[in-house]
Parts: structure tokens; sequence; C-alpha cells
């Protein structure tokens, strides 16, 4: 048994772009451009990054949830990029999804007990009786009542509803979670319930995560380790410490400048981004974040600089730092 779970590599995402009169590819938005990173079991990685960089499309394409244009993904030692969609099937129940909006994801006309029980038939998991206890069981797990089982998604609040998405994408016993952005749309004072629910949860049940956020502060007290998206690449990844006190790429930096510190005498250069996201279907050449950055010089401009690992697991994609 490997120490990772999941090993993703030279992961890539590319959507044609149609148009013109005979509706031919015109262009093509490269969602998720090469992107490598690997998951120990039972760790949790943040995954961050502004709206539209590909974290999304990461997630799900891991899953294949959507198909992968290129690259591989490993899980538990299998390459599940090469597996047949039956093969696929059977393997998603060790690989689920927590959804940021459980809300849409939950058939408004089924009641709790068939919207959690629905994976085990799917799967062919158990009699009945079987199947209910385990429902009434995964309820009290996910802090609510076994009476809820009778009740209908619209009757929940956002937070108990949340509850509910992960109880459904834990009902076959995963192994990895991808986490999409699972408190971006609870209130403030219910994400941190959530987060320690899903803490609490990967403790007891030894699971690993793959934490998706957009808000920096969010995944810093979840995760072990963070990757730093921008346009379809991840940029940094090191452990969570290291991000947070020692940011190498001047992305990161410009984010962690969004992000109040609790340590008022940390010194951290302030980065404020010029500008917006340029296009995926339109890159700029060299670094992608050369057009948004105080450093960038020539090479910059006309070079895409390696994802290299700068010292003890310190990955990062910039020409300022050479190993
Ligand atoms: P994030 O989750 O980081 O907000 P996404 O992975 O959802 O980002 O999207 C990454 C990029 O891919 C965006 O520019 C988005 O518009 C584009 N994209 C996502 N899904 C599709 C699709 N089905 N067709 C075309 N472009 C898409
Ligand atoms: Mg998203």
């Amino acid at each position: 048994m490997t120490e990772e779970l999941l090993v993703v590599k030279n992961l890539k995402k590319y959507y044609p772009i149609t148009g013109g009169i005979l509706g031919g590819e015109v262009g093509v938005v490269k969602a998720v451009d090469d992107v490598s990173f690997t998951v120990k079991r039972g760790e949790t990685l943040g995954l961050v990054g502004e709206s539209g960089c590909g974290k999304s499309t990461t997630g799900r394409s891991l899953l294949r949830l959507i198909e992968p244009t290129a690259g591989e993904v490993l899980f538990d030692g299998v390459n599940v990029t090469a597996l047949s969609a039956d093969e696929m099937r059977k393997m998603r129940r060790h690989m689920q999804i927590v959804f940021q909006d459980p809300f849409a994801s939950l058939n408004p006309r089924h009641n709790i007990e068939k919207i959690l029980e629905e994976p085990l038939i799917v799967h062919g998991i158990g009699t009945s009786a079987e199947r209910k206890r385990k429902v009434q069981e995964m309820l009290e797990v996910v802090g609510l009542s076994s009476y809820h089982a009778r009740r209908y998604p619209h009757q929940f609040s956002g937070g108990q509803r949340q509850r509910i998405g992960i109880a459904r994408a834990l009902m076959l016993n995963p192994k990895l979670i991808v986490a999409d952005e699972p408190v971006s749309a609870l209130d403030v004072s219910i994400q941190s319930q959530v987060l320690n629910l899903m803490q609490d949860l990967q403790r007891d049940l030894g699971l690993t995560y793959l934490f998706i956020a957009h808000d920096l502060s969010v995944v810093r007290h979840i995760s072990d380790r963070v990757g730093v998206m921008y346009l379809g690449r991840i940029v940094e990844l090191t452990t969570s410490t290291q991000l947070y006190s020692n940011p190498l790429h001047p992305y990161t930096k410009a984010l962690l400048s969004a992000v109040p510190t609790p340590d008022p005498d940390a010194v951290r250069e302030r980065v404020i981004l010029q500008g917006d996201v340029p296009s995926p279907a339109n890159p700029p050449s060299g670094c992608t974040f050369h057009t948004r950055c105080p450093h960038a010089t020539e090479e910059c401009r006309a070079v895409r600089p390696a994802f290299q690992d700068v010292g003890d697991g310190h990955f990062v994609a910039c020409h300022l730092y050479k190993p």
C-alpha cells in the first residue's frame, strides 16, 4: 500500500469553442492545463484560486464525472483514466463528491431516506431493512436525527442540507471525498459547524479530502497542504503552515493580502492584483500570471516557468525562484 491515495499526473481538460457558419472548432478553453498533485491517505489537500481558475473542473475530471482531455489519475494504485465506464461506476463508490449547492443535487420529490438509500440500491448493497438502518445511522453521524428521514429537501436549512449532501457521499464508505466549495453557500456562522463536522468525520472514518475553496481562510485550518490555482494551473503547493507563513508565488501573496492576519505583528508583503483574470480561451504567453504580476520580466512573458520543488516539498511555478 502506497502512502499516496490519489496521484494526478498532467491532467488537462480542454473545451472546444465552436462557431462560424459551419460550427467548426474556432478555439479552445483550457479549463485545466497540466495539473499534477498527490493526496496522501488521511490527508486534506486544499485547492484554492479565484472563480473560473479550474478548481471544479479538476475535481470533476479526476473523478471522471467529466472526461479529462489528457493525463493520468491513479486512485489506490489503479489507473482510473483507463477504466471502462462500467468499471468506473464500481470504482466511484470509493471516490465521492460533495457539491457546493446540495439543494441543486438533491431530488426535491424524494424524501431524505430515499435520497440516502439510492447509492446503496445502485450498487446493490444490503436488504431494504439494512439500507434503512444505514440511513438512520448516517443521519446520526452527520448530526441529524432519524425523524429527518421522512422529510423533503426544502424542509431543511442550508447547513442541514449540506449535512445531507455529506451523508449521501458517505453512504458507500468512500476513501476519498472531493468537496467542491462545500461551505461557500453557507452563512459564516454555519460554515465552521460544517467544517468541524468534516474534520470529525475525517478522523473517525479515516477519510482523505480534496477540499476546494475560493477563499484561503476557509481551507487554512482544514488543509494539511494547499495548492493554489491560477488559469488552469497549480502555481504553488506546500504545507498549510508554509503557505501562510512563507508564500512564494506573487499570486499567492496577492491572495493572502486580502485575508486578514490573526497576528498583527506579522509582516507581509502586500500585493494588490491589477486587472482581471485573463480568459482561459486566450491565456497570456509564458507565465500566465505575468499580465498581473508586479515582478514580471522578459523571461516571464516568454517562457512558461516549470512547477518545481524549491525545497522540502514546497512547489512553485515562478521564475523568481530557482531550486
Ligand atoms: P472554478 O471551479 O475554479 O470556478 P471551473 O472549473 O468551473 O472553475 O471553470 C474553469 C474554466 O472552464 C472557466 O473559464 C469556465 O468558464 C470554463 N468551463 C467550465 N465548464 C465548461 C464547459 N462545460 N464548457 C466550456 N467552458 C467551461
Ligand atoms: Mg467551482
